[in-house]
């Protein structure tokens, strides 16, 4: 039972490089970026209780560590080379590693992104109380000036999301009901079967990311709720949004569940633009693009919606112009709609 962290390393997280020149084992490692590329870094920390129920399936939590890393990438336009994990651990519990370092490797070889390092120590806390501390930065490399920021929306641009929102978001909310001991009809456990691959093993949208470059004009990807990060793209290019409502990208289970219980549409916008861990990506475009979009949307299998366009900033907030025929009264409720935000 008693490994320590040489062993823990050594079992669990070791293994040969793939593009890297030296991986796990010496003081640092090293590796290089392509001529003419930059390196794109990244870092997310996720904590027990805050980021993941502490008793979440151990495979899927180290899928989800480094797919949210490489979401980050994805959403510079940068193509992954590697990462380093700094794990601090309450207990060693070897089941809990080797579904941990399986999830997380599985991700790692099918996107060939190298883990090169990382620390390991042990936490005092437990793992129900935020003990458990795992922290990826990821490396990528994009070609020099091609990276797409957020700071480049233009007046004019349309505005586009890969994939669909709010299911993470869902998944979540019905996960908590249940852990709160409240039983779930047939409809809505059948309906979290489907949600939760959403929530717990996100797909970084890694290639569409890197084909976006030269054609999106700004771009983040989507992790605390589209209404809050999409104001990230309206400061940084000092621009406003109109966004419509009646076009968002849903999934029928999402549709389903809401017309089932009777619930009027916008309580599946709420979901869908204030919900966190869809991890797609939201980028603008120049409409001349449109046809690019298409072609580029069946070559990496990821549906594109166009949802809005860029306006001219028409305050000194940014400001997000919600629009919508099918429900105008659900308008009245967005206003104050925001993301997901940790010390609020
Ligand atoms: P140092 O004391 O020089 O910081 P460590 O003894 O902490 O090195 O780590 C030994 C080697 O194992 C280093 O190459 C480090 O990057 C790697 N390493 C430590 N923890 C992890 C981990 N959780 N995953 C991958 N590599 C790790
Ligand atoms: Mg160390």
């Amino acid at each position: 039972m008693a490994m320590h962290e040489f062993q823990i390393i050594q079992s669990y997280f070791t293994l040969p490089t793939l593009r890297a020149d030296l991986g796990v084992g010496d003081d640092c490692a090293l590796f290089r970026v392509a001529q003419g590329h930059q390196c794109a870094v990244t870092s997310d920390m996720l904590v027990s209780g805050r980021h993941f129920f502490w008793d979440v399936d151990a495979r899927s939590l180290g899928h989800k560590a480094l797919a949210v890393n490489l979401s980050d990438l994805a959403a510079m336009g940068a193509e992954p080379l590697g990462f380093t994990l700094s794990l601090a651990l309450p207990a060693v519990s070897e089941a809990w590693l080797a579904g941990f370092s399986g999830g997380l490797l599985d991700l790692a070889r099918e996107f060939h992104c190298d883990l090169i390092g990382g620390d390991t120590t042990k936490s005092a806390a437990s793992f129900e109380n935020n003990g458990l501390v795992i922290n990826i930065t990821a490396f990528g490399q994009v070609p020099i000036g091609a990276a797409v920021r957020r700071d480049g929306a233009q007046v004019g641009d349309d505005v586009w999301v890969s994939g669909v929102l709010g299911d993470a978001a869902r998944a979540l909310v019905l996960l908590q009901r249940e852990q709160s001991g409240d039983v779930l009809g047939v409809v809505e456990a059948e309906a979290l079967l489907a949600l939760r691959p959403r929530l717990e093993r996100p797909t970084p949208r890694v290639a569409l990311g890197m084909a976006l470059r030269g054609v999106a004009s700004s771009m983040l990807d989507l992790s605390d709720g589209f209404a809050g990060d999409v104001r990230h793209v309206l400061r940084a290019s000092n621009v406003d949004v109109e966004i419509d409502c009646d076009v968002l990208p849903l999934s029928s289970t999402l549709k389903n569940l809401n017309l089932g219980q009777q619930c009027p549409i916008w309580h599946t916008w709420r979901d869908a633009l204030t919900g966190g861990d869809d991890y797609e990506l939201c980028f603008t475009s120049s409409p001349t693009q449109r046809d690019v979009l298409a072609e580029l949307s069946s070559r990496a299998a990821v549906p594109l919606t166009r949802i809005g366009c860029v306006i001219e900033r028409a305050g000194d907030a940014p400001n997000v112009r919600w629009c919508s025929e099918n429900s105008p009264e659900g308008l009245m409720h967005m206003r104050e709609w925001r993301g997901y935000n940790h010390f609020s």
